[in-house]
């Protein structure tokens, strides 16, 4: 993995495999609006690099970070407020359509603009909140073994791609740096977090993946299954945080394909980072370093990628 960038002003505090975290160098003493960021702040920083099956993989795709974040920013003020919903408190430090906020502006660095965001530092609950409305990847494996998904029983009859009864939630525990996330059931993420913070995760997650795939349709797409990360904030306040609904973190297929499609190919025709995921799929054992993307994959997922913020938000 390449080496973070220094930011002025900022300290790199931890590297994901898609993301690199700083924090204020020299918080600002409350009330100074010249000395840099206060120290509950958080730079997040969307890096081009791509994942899949738990690897990096080498090339990143041009213009990921950017795009990713555009369309995060997107997702946060359209469930911020808008028609009905009553808001979701999110962990973004102001609007970064930057209206009127100089603030944001001078604390994002110029290297990074457009892929960072500046966020509330949360307490993160350890939970990957997955929702699935559709069946297909892990979850239809499992399906087709036992019947179930994540250990919750179905009805019988459903093939790759079928929409769910009803969207499920699914959570898998956030495995610390190096290891891998593992779903859980409902009863341990009571145990992990406690009875009133996890069903609070569950209906959040249920409800935000309800307005976000009813929006998601409006704009001709399915939204097949995402996963969320919320945290706390100092007054206990569950926040949404992290990136959200973007092609990373979630399945997008085009709905009028799913619906005409004659091979499941082109019913799950996706905005996401599947490509990528089928390509390593038929080209690697699993075993030792992946091997390098071809530069038509890599330029594939971008215009895939490009076309999902294009549809989504008119871009
Ligand atoms: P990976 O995605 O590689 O499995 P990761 O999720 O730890 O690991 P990234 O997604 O690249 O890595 O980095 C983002 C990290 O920042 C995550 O650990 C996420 O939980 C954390 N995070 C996101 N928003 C906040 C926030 N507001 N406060 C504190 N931590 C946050
Ligand atoms: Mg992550």
């Amino acid at each position: 993995m390449s080496t973070p960038l220094e930011l002025p002003g900022w300290r790199h505090v931890y590297s994901g495999k898609v993301r690199d975290l700083y924090v204020p160098d020299a918080p600002a003493a409350a009330g100074d609006r010249g000395g840099g960021a206060s120290a509950d702040r958080m730079l997040v920083v969307a890096s081009d690099r791509v994942s899949a099956f738990d690897h990096v993989l080498e090339p990143g795709i041009p213009g990921k970070g950017e795009l990713l974040t555009t369309l995060s920013l997107w997702w946060f003020d359209q469930l911020a407020g808008g028609d009905g919903g009553r808001g979701i408190p999110n962990h973004l430090v102001a609007d970064h359509e930057l209206t009127a906020d100089d603030d944001v502006r001078e604390l994002i660095p110029a290297e990074v603009a457009g892929r960072a965001m500046l966020v509330r530092s949360l307490t993160m609950h350890p939970i990957e909140c997955v929702v699935r409305g559709y069946l297909t990847g892990s979850g239809w494996a499992e399906y087709r073994e036992s019947g179930t998904v994540c250990g919750i029983a179905l009805p019988p009859g459903l093939g790759d791609g079928d929409r769910l009864p009803e969207p499920l939630y699914t959570p898998a525990y956030k495995a610390p740096m190096g290891e891998h996330d593992e779903n859980i059931s409902y009863e341990r993420t009571q145990e992990l977090v406690g009875a009133e913070a996890a069903a609070a995760l569950r209906d959040a997650s249920l409800e935000i993946y309800g307005r976000a795939s009813a929006l998601a349709e409006k704009h001709g797409l399915i939204l097949a299954d995402t996963k969320f990360e919320f945290g706390t904030d100092e007054r206990g306040t569950l926040t949404l945080a992290d990136e959200v609904l973007t092609s990373d973190s979630s399945r997008y297929w085009d709905a009028a394909a799913w619906a005409a499609g004659a091979t499941l190919a082109e019913r799950m025709a996706s905005f996401d980072k599947q490509i990528v995921r089928d390509w390593l799929a038929a080209h690697w054992d699993r075993q030792g370093t992946p091997p390098p993307l071809p530069p038509e994959i890599v330029e594939r997922t971008a215009a895939r990628y490009r076309e999902l913020l294009g549809r989504l938000t008119g871009a």
